[in-house]
């Protein structure tokens, strides 16, 4: 019998959900990492208080046992309560991460703390911390506390004291979401998740290292965008005059993925749509 209507019959399914949100299903545990789906509109970003869409974060992700947060920019962070409120799924993330979910009122306790180098049980899924790192955008550079205390937010409450990386592995599989711009330190995966903004060096040494068997690509779309309307990639600076900045262009890094490692399978998924990993 279906684990439920919604899901797919396998045991181990994803699906990505736009920008760097994953939602994983092993067994009966669903795990999502940075589920982002109300993509405020660049204007509404910059001079409206920022409001999850209820239903439509509702509709789509109807479960959720365990939510990991990679750092509380708002593109990571701002749904997740409202997630949690429905459900009664616990976060994990940096101290941040977690001061940023007590202050939209989720209970203490319902928020972990996580450090690189932690190993836990969240569900079917063994947990393992790992640090990452944060390309630099003006007015969001490190910060150890909020200024904020209280809900709505605005954009710029959403600021960011570390940024993760996460392994969840199964008897059957490693999984490695990968939030680094380098490849050093990477340890071995089945398949793995990445901003795919890495330079092609490091973007060698990372496969190098990994040896995945598929790859997925995300955080490259036009998060300005809903997820209703097709998917746009998003502009990247180009570190020249002219043009400064121009769109992610996915192939050129499935290009570079079949060059550096032949072997490994690059996977593009639609949002929402099921993925399953025999
Ligand atoms: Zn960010």
């Amino acid at each position: 019998m279906a684990f439920d209507a919604h899901y797919p019959e396998s045991s181990f399914t994803f699906r990505w959900l736009g920008t760097g949100g994953i939602e994983f299903r092993y067994q009966e545990t669903i795990v999502l990492v940075d589920p982002f789906l109300t993509r405020p509109t660049l204007f509404n970003l910059i001079w409206r208080p920022l409001h999850p869409n209820s239903e439509l974060i509702k509709r789509h992700l109807p479960r959720a046992d365990q939510i990991l947060i990679t750092h509380s920019h708002y593109d990571h962070i701002m749904d997740v309560p409202e997630i949690m409120r429905y459900t009664a799924a616990k976060a994990y993330g940096s101290p941040l991460a977690m001061q940023i979910l007590q202050r939209s009122g989720v209970a203490p306790q319902r928020c972990q703390v996580v450090q690189p180098g932690c190993e836990l049980q969240i569900g079917h899924f063994t947990l393992r911390v790992l640090s990452g790192g944060h390309i630099f955008i003006p007015f969001f550079t490190i910060k150890e506390t909020s200024p904020k205390h209280t809900p709505p937010s605005r954009v710029w409450d959403y600021q960011m004291d570390s940024c993760y990386s996460y392994v969840l592995s199964f008897p059957e599989h490693i999984i490695l979401i990968w939030h680094n711009l380098h490849g050093t330190d990477a340890p071995p995966a089945h398949l793995l998740f990445l901003n795919h903004e890495i330079s092609r060096h490091e973007l060698a040494i990372l496969l190098n290292r990994v040896q995945p068997a598929q790859v997925v690509p995300i955080h490259w779309d036009n998060f300005f965008q809903p997820l209703d309307k097709p998917i746009q990639p998003f502009f990247y600076p180009t570190h020249k005059l002219f043009p400064p900045l121009q769109r992610a262009n996915l192939q050129d890094f499935v290009k570079a993925v079949n060059e550096i490692a032949p072997a490994a399978q690059v996977i593009l998924p639609k949002p929402f749509e099921f993925i399953t990993i025999s």
